[in-house]
């Protein structure tokens, strides 16, 4: 019988009852590192007759792979072989060589024993197969889950199915399923599908298609059926090609701090409301004076009374503030868009503050492009958010300082700058500058009043009208504002 297996992609060896070398293949050769060679031409008449050593690569001992076994675990590898020799059956060993290079790699040699017509054995047929990477793999990954199993975040394993191959104590922990449960299901089955579609959609679409890690919060189920906030980050880690290798999934219990913002969110809420009664009470109060006979009051008294009154609109507006904050975050404002006269809006919008303006001894241009379409907008909120951004040019510019207010048509759609010659904004505070509670250094160290809640609002409203807002603005020299609106056809 002839046998060829020059180009069996694995590496392949035939050896006698007692271990010698018969003859092997190029993969086996190249494994050893041996160079680009096979034994008898990879034909070999029969293993019964080819008990010798082959000759064409340095002598078949050479290539015997026994020969390349590493110390110190050659001996218990050799007598592992031959124990298993003994059951007839297929042997099996995992071990380190030292290959030609002195390089050590680890295979995973594989042989069944070959018997003649009449049943007596003639020796071995095995596969030799480089496995230190996936060794190498399997040690990061032990010293890996070693690392991660007692963290508190959920930190799984897929594959790229995205069947779970690895399920920390974090993992058990929050949902409540067992590693065994979790093994071998795919990611979330167990514990997900409390989303709308379109967001798992997004997620595999994100990480399987695009390669990209995706980070969201999302809302999971315990096996007991109770629900729980999560954030979530997965990360596809991809091999040296670019094939996803697997995914590392981490998640964390955000639960707790989710119903701290709730309780928060719903305090301030309360109390906001609560304090609004008597601050319109107080203001009543106050107007009474102005409203009774004035000159009855000393100029000192006027003065107390005037006082209380623009503390008490401070407090007004710190309260109002609070409470967009609260009803935004719980989404209880409702947008009423209508179309509405942009510059008309503007303008109204502009001259309640030129009394504030002239007190400052801030000057103004107004640049309003005449022929500007009408658009959707809530006019109240649009109104407030405007105001926002003109009270804050009016309050950050020093006396003698210049407000330049303009509306145009452009790509974005209605813009309105408002740009002034004021403290500006150090370039560090820049990116946090629409954060709520956010206000500058500079703002705080030379203004105390202010909340950090003005431009958190006009942000919000930008957005809920699909437009948006930005600033340029250099410390010292001052800052403009935009605000863009698309323009949406009239129905
Ligand atoms: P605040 O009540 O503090 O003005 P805002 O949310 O309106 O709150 O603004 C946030 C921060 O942005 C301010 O505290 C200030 O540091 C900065 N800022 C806003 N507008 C201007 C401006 N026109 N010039 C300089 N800094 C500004």
């Amino acid at each position: 019988m002839l046998t060829d297996f020059t180009n069996l992609p694995i590496g392949t060896f035939l050896e006698d009852a007692k271990g010698r070398l018969a003859a092997f293949n190029s993969k086996y050769a190249k494994t050893l590192g041996l160079g680009d060679k096979s034994s008898s031409g990879d034909k070999i008449s029969s293993l019964v007759q080819s008990t010798g050593a082959s000759s064409d690569i340095n002598g078949g001992e050479n290539a015997n792979w026994r020969e390349y076994l590493s110390q110190p675990d050659k001996n218990a590898t050799l007598a592992d072989w031959k124990k298993q020799c003994k059951t007839g059956k297929t042997i099996h060993i995992i071990c380190r060589l030292k290959k030609a290079s002195g390089n050590e790699i680890w295979v995973d040699v594989k042989a069944n024993p070959a018997y003649s017509a009449d049943k007596s054995l003639t020796g071995y047929i095995g596969t030799l197969t480089d496995i230190t990477n996936q060794k190498i793999f399997e040690t990061v990954l032990e010293r890996f889950k070693k690392a991660v199993e007692k963290t508190e975040s959920q930190i799984i394993f897929t594959d790229p199915k995205g069947i779970i191959l690895y399920a920390n104590e974090g993992v058990e922990k929050t949902t409540g399923f067992s590693s065994a449960e979790l093994i071998g299901t795919k990611a979330g089955r167990l514990w997900g599908g409390l989303m709308d579609k379109d967001f798992y959609t997004t997620l595999w679409e994100r990480i399987s298609g695009q390669k990209q890690p995706f980070s969201a919060e999302l809302i999971n189920k315990k096996k007991t059926g109770e629900t729980y906030y999560a954030e979530i980050n997965i990360t596809p880690v991809l091999d040296a090609t670019g094939q996803i290798e697997f995914f590392v999934g981490i998640e964390r219990d955000i639960t707790y701090i989710k119903e701290i913002d709730k309780v928060k969110s719903e305090f301030i809420s309360l109390a906001s409301h609560q304090l609004r009664t008597p601050l319109s009470s107080i203001k009543w109060l106050c107007e009474l004076f102005w409203q009774e006979d004035v000159s009855k009051l000393t100029a000192d008294q006027k003065e107390v009374v005037q006082k209380v009154q623009n503390e008490n609109e401070r407090l007004i507006k710190l309260v109002n503030s609070l409470l967009n904050v609260s009803r935004i975050e719980a989404k209880k404002i409702t947008v009423a868009p209508e179309q509405t006269d942009f510059n008309k809006l503007v303008q109204q919008t502009v001259d309640s503050y030129r009394r504030h303006m002239a007190d400052r001894g801030v000057t103004l241009t107004e640049n309003y492009q005449s022929d500007l379409p009408t658009v959707l907008l809530d006019p109240k909120l649009t109104a407030e958010a405007v105001g926002n951004l003109v009270s804050n040019a009016v309050k950050y510019t020093p006396q003698n300082g210049h407000i330049t207010i303009t509306t145009k048509r452009d790509k974005a759609g209605l813009v309105l700058s408002v740009a002034d010659t004021g403290i500006g904004i150090p370039i560090n505070d820049q990116k946090h500058i629409f954060d709520r509670f956010f206000r500058a250094s500079n703002a705080n160290t030379t203004l105390t009043d202010g909340n950090g809640l003005g431009l958190y609002f006009v942000k919000w409203v930008a957005g809920e009208h699909g437009g948006r807002v930005w600033f340029d603005s250099k410390e010292n020299s001052g800052s403009t504002f935009h605000l863009a609106f698309p323009i949406t056809p009239k129905s």
